[in-house]
């Protein structure tokens, strides 16, 4: 007995020792033991997927990027033996979106080197504001609202199912837009993603448009419609198979 005492006693300053706060000042996240983007977090448990679950667009999809052009977009980013290839700067739908269904596959070249947020980092932008991290997760760890499958700087995936870097990655992912009244929102905007066919974020809110050791919160105004953009962090990652679905027009309840 004794000795296990001494064992829980050691362990104690060890384990604190391994797991340091990268952003120690970043703010507590309200109603969790966790600070934002908080390595003492738990990672989510690992989940072998078998990759991409490729979905060809149905019938009453937007598509988005099919490996032809990029007329649906706006930005500096190029097409590589049809590949969407990231390069300098966001890239965002000329068209507007709300409720939406989204279809997007992306991989993260084998040779690249990957270290934490750096190397393999990139992400969808709901709303131009509201992401869900795209990141080499399968071999690579940080924080856990940082890794692929994040409410990126809120909520850490359910389960880790990222396939191997070099191997595509699919998200499917069904998006509700925030909803306001009177200059409040009275409704947040809500995500679920399911990445390579297993679900990490389970219709889970968003705190706010999503943001960088900062504490996300609603703004006072909002738009009902806004493109959807990918993000550019200094590493050209890549998309194939992109189609996206309007909700807003099935649903009864919005205007
Ligand atoms: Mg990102």
């Amino acid at each position: 007995m004794k000795f296990i005492a001494c064992s829980l006693l050691l362990a104690t300053p060890l384990m604190a020792q391994e797991k340091k706060k990268l952003y120690p000042d970043a703010p507590q996240i309200p109603g969790w033991p966790y600070s934002v983007h908080d390595t003492t977090r738990p990672q989510p448990r690992k989940v072998e997927s078998g990759g991409a679950v490729s979905v060809s667009a149905p019938s009453d999809a937007k598509v988005l990027f099919d490996g032809s052009n990029l007329d649906a977009w706006k930005g500096p980013w190029l097409i590589k033996e049809g590949i969407l290839v990231a390069h300098k700067g966001k890239l965002s739908t000329k068209e507007e979106f709300g409720d939406c269904q989204l279809h997007i596959e992306w991989r993260i070249p084998a040779e690249r080197e990957v270290s934490g947020q750096k190397g393999g980092n990139s992400g969808v932008f709901f709303m131009g504001r509201y992401e869900v991290q795209v990141l080499e997760s399968h071999s690579n760890e940080t924080y856990p609202d940082g890794q692929a499958g994040a409410i990126y700087g809120q909520y850490p995936p359910l389960c880790n199912a990222s396939a191997p870097q070099g191997d595509w990655q699919s998200y499917d992912i069904i998006f509700k837009a925030p909803r306001y009244k009177d200059g409040k929102c009275i409704q947040p905007a809500q995500v679920t993603v399911i990445h390579n066919g297993v679900v990490v974020q389970a219709a889970q809110n968003y705190m706010g448009p999503s943001a960088h050791q900062k504490l996300a919160s609603y703004p006072k105004e909002h738009p009902e419609k806004a493109p959807l953009s990918l993000q550019f962090h200094g590493d050209p990652i890549e998309f194939r198979n992109i189609w996206i679905r309007d909700l807003g027009k099935y649903d009864q309840q919005s205007s």
